[in-house]
């Protein structure tokens, strides 16, 4: 593939060559700015050790070079008609496995667990969340994370505890990953352009502390997502309206909370994902929801 890939150029005359009019739906904002796949690219620290995971190669722009650089890429491409074209310039490649599908389909945490321990993409707006939820909520969950995203989903990405941004998407990748907003992406560095900014976001899995066991990480997912739909309710008072077991009412998720060293009347969103993951030691593992 000798084409310039960044040239907003060379992306239009190829996509109507290939009669394809680039679809909202499926988030096909085409990177066009050759610095900001450097800086993309210079984040990951990719070695030829690495085996990556790209979603949403579209016309191979970060493919092509994330072959060159790593001992192997696993492409998914949900566009049939981007797959066929992508077969057809990059399929004889050695170290591509490509898909056609999904990736929401797809067993991500397998991919993972078969060698493939680095994520580099430039995420469609529509699913980008939820493929970074997905991969983070698998029982081995990728080392390095380095995407682009929109740049609201960015600050989600990297909000802290107490902030409006911070959410279920914060919980949930902060409980795994240390996240920086690396790079803020004007939507002039797309083809065609979106309407908002994007951002690179760089996650790494910590280090300090062991993973929660699977069966406690999904208890305080499912805990936290009640909390975040009731995010105005005092803790104590929810714990006690949704948690069976162990602490049934408000006077003993109190001590709970106390033990804890958290606030009993903390709104869910001031807790930091290591209170979220105290508790959950200390009280939430085998919980069940009361309704
Ligand atoms: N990697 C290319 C680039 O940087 O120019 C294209 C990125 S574009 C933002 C997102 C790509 O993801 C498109 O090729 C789109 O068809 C694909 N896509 C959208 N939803 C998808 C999904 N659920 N699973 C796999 N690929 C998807």
């Amino acid at each position: 593939m000798a084409q310039n890939l960044t040239s907003p150029t060379t992306v239009r005359d190829i996509l109507q060559s290939l009669d394809i009019k680039p679809s909202k739906a499926l988030g096909q904002n085409f990177l066009v700015d050759r610095n900001i796949l450097n800086i993309l690219l210079k984040t990951a620290k990719l070695t030829p050790a690495d085996h990556v995971i790209e979603i949403g190669p579209g016309l191979g722009a970060v493919t092509q070079e994330l072959l060159k650089q790593t001992g192997g890429v696993t492409a998914i491409e949900k566009d049939r008609n981007l797959f066929a074209y992508l077969q057809h310039a990059l399929g004889s490649h050695a170290g591509l496995s490509l898909h056609c599908a999904d990736a929401l389909d797809m067993h991500l945490g397998a991919l993972v667990e078969q060698g493939s321990r680095v994520v580099v993409a430039n995420l469609p707006y529509v699913a980008g969340s939820r493929i970074l939820m997905e991969f983070a909520k698998a029982p081995t969950p990728p080392q390095r994370m380095i995407v682009t995203v929109q740049k609201e989903v960015g600050d989600r990405l990297t909000a802290t505890p107490g902030t409006s941004e911070y959410g279920l998407l914060s919980l949930w990748i902060q409980l795994i990953y240390r996240t920086e907003l690396i790079h803020t992406i004007p939507p002039t560095c797309f083809w065609p352009r979106p309407t908002v900014r994007s951002a690179i976001v760089q996650m790494i899995q910590h280090t300090e502390s062991p993973a929660l066991p699977y069966a406690d990480a999904e208890c305080l997912r499912t805990v936290s997502r009640y909390a975040f739909m009731h995010r105005r309710k005092q803790l104590a008072k929810l714990l006690s309206q949704t948690v069976q077991n162990p602490a049934q009412n408000k006077e003993a998720w109190q001590r709970v909370l106390s033990e804890c060293n958290l606030d009993p009347h903390a709104r869910p969103g001031a807790l930091a994902p290591q209170d979220w993951r105290r508790l959950t030691t200390a009280s939430l593992c085998n919980c069940h929801l009361s309704n």
